[in-house]
């Protein structure tokens, strides 16, 4: 009972809500999350005390394989909030990377994808993960022998993911964790058909996770197409 009223005044301090079973208490602090040291080292060198809002919540959530739904404001720590827990999955799943990404992260533009990839870059190098970015307005070759090499975690646009698709350049047969970031803006964007596209060749038996800033009925209706059972977790206030 005393770490489930403690959960509640952090969520409470933080305004976390949310909706779904056994969900488990937030890790207040970098201490408690269990995470492997080279990451608490990567964290602590980026001089970060302690966990967003949205990272304390979401984090215990994605550790058990779960769908999320995270609803939060820009700037409140997301990237890592998905990024963290794909890296502790592919250490537990242990794919070829030569085969294909095991976590897919489709993002609405060329710019936030980068931020993106050097995220995982910064937050992944010690734990010797490789990454692709894959954007369009850029010519493909550069792409396409980054995929060759050999990528756990892929970062695209739908538009360039698709296209490359298309080629059969790459395959999505091994990927298990799919994180759509900015759901809201690919939607708005246009990407909806180049996403289910994306999402077809994704085996059905995979954790998806979905952060949008805003929760309007066609994110509702993908986001309920795309995930099982998902857990909704919202920072602040939702329009
Ligand atoms: P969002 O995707 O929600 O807009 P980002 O993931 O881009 O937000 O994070 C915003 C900034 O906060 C980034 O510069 C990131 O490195 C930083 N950040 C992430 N997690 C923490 C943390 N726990 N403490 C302090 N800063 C953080
Ligand atoms: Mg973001």
């Amino acid at each position: 009972a005393g770490s489930g009223l403690s959960a509640d005044s952090y969520r409470q301090r933080h305004e976390i809500t949310f909706s779904g079973d056994n969900v488990p208490a937030p890790f207040s602090s970098f201490e408690v999350t269990g995470f492997p040291p080279e990451i608490l080292r990567e964290v602590h060198n980026a001089g970060f005390s302690a966990p967003t809002p949205i990272q304390a919540q979401s984090w215990p959530i994605a550790l058990q394989s779960r769908d999320i739904v995270a609803i939060a404001k820009t700037g409140s720590g997301k990237t890592l909030g998905y990024l963290i827990p794909g890296f502790i999955h592919l250490k537990r799943i242990r794919n070829d990377p030569k085969l294909g990404p095991t976590v897919l992260v489709l993002s609405p533009t060329r710019e936030l994808a980068t931020q993106i990839q050097d995220e995982a870059v910064k937050f992944g190098k010690s734990s010797r993960i490789s990454c692709a970015c894959l954007y369009g307005g850029a010519p493909k070759g550069p792409q396409l022998r980054d995929i060759d090499r050999g990528v756990d975690i892929v970062v695209a646009t739908p538009g360039r993911l698709n296209d490359i698709l298309e080629m059969r350049r790459i395959s999505l047969h091994q990927v298990s964790y799919l994180v759509l970031d900015e759901a809201d803006r690919m939607l708005d964007m246009g990407f909806e058909p180049q996403i289910r596209k994306i999402v077809k060749e994704v085996p059905a038996r995979r954790q998806t996770l979905m952060y949008t800033a805003t929760w309007p009925k066609e994110v509702r209706k993908i986001a309920s197409d795309l995930l099982v059972n998902p857990i909704q977790v919202n920072i602040g206030n939702v329009d």
